[in-house]
Parts: structure tokens; C-alpha cells; sequence
């Protein structure tokens, strides 16, 4: 036997998505999916893309936080731009 669980409801698609930048949920149509590899990330538009594919390895906890899903950060109540910027002017501080 299976011990694969068949829910009796078969749940509709998902038609939102949370963007993986800044976390905001939109309707799948109406968003920018950006293919890497297997995997579709799925943002806001293209510059929430960009922001995403130029940050995401900066330094070693920006990766990490990007890595999370977005529901699940912790930002201290900083958007993701904010606590991105917050990352790399302490990483500039420690370098110099
Ligand atoms: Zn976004």
C-alpha cells in the first residue's frame, strides 16, 4: 500500500504567488517568473527580479535570508530593500 495521502478535495492551483523579493502576494498571471534551472521564482515584476538575482549573493546572510520563504523572515519589520541595504552597510563596515 501507499502511504501517499489523496485528499478527497483536490485543491485548486494556486493563482497567487508571494514574490520572493519583497514578499508581496499577486495573481500568478500577473507577475514575472523568472526560470532557474527546475525552479520558477516568481516576483512582482522584472526590477523585483533584478533586485533578487543582484543581492542574492552579496554576503553570506543575505543569501540565507532569500533562501526563506518570504512568509517566514524575519526582518525586524524592514522591507526587504531596507534590511538588504541595513546587511551590506554592516558587511562594508566589517570589510574596511
Ligand atoms: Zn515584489
Amino acid at each position: 500500500m501507499s502511504s501517499v495521502f489523496i485528499p478527497k478535495v483536490i485543491r485548486k492551483p494556486t493563482t497567487h504567488h508571494a514574490c520572493r523579493w519583497c514578499a508581496k502576494r499577486s495573481l500568478r498571471k500577473q507577475m514575472y517568473k523568472l526560470r532557474d534551472g527546475p525552479v520558477d521564482w516568481w516576483f512582482c515584476n522584472d526590477e523585483h527580479a533584478l533586485e533578487w538575482l543582484d543581492n542574492r549573493h552579496k554576503t553570506y546572510s543575505i543569501n540565507e535570508m532569500l533562501r526563506i520563504e518570504p512568509r517566514e523572515r524575519d526582518l525586524n519589520g524592514k522591507t526587504i530593500d531596507q534590511w538588504v541595504r541595513d546587511e551590506l552597510s554592516q558587511a562594508n563596515e566589517s570589510d574596511a
